[in-house]
């Protein structure tokens, strides 16, 4: 979708840490971090909502974020999907958040 700036990232036209790409799942780094680490794991495939994304597209993102949660190797973390305004969705491209939690407040860098 042409106005969407996660179709941006996937496509490069929008700059973005990447973190993992396939064929349908992309991966970056949040540009406004919660904890370090904090990830969102999209589908390529651009829908709004949760139920507007291919069931073989959502197969593949959860074994994506545990990729990523071995890879920060986190003990702790929130892995969210927000759907709508109400329940906190700003951008309209299904994304799940992988949000590491350290043990103490060690800052984001
Ligand atoms: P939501 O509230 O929709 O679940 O979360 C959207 C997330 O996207 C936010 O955590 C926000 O920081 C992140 N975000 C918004 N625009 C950009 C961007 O241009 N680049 C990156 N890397 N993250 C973004
Ligand atoms: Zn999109």
């Amino acid at each position: 979708m042409a106005a969407c700036i996660f179709c941006k990232i996937i496509k490069g036209d929008i700059p973005s840490f990447k973190l993992f790409e396939s064929d349908k799942v992309f991966a970056f780094l949040d540009i406004q971090p919660l904890s370090k680490g904090h990830a969102l794991v999209i589908p390529k495939h651009h829908g709004e909502k949760l139920v507007d994304i291919p069931d073989d597209q959502l197969a593949e993102i959860l074994p994506v974020v545990k990729k990523l949660v071995k890879a920060t190797g986190a003990e702790n973390y929130n892995v969210l999907q927000n759907n709508g305004r109400i329940a906190h969705q700003e951008v309209d491209h299904v994304h799940f958040h992988m949000i590491p939690k350290p043990d103490q407040e060690q800052g984001l860098t």
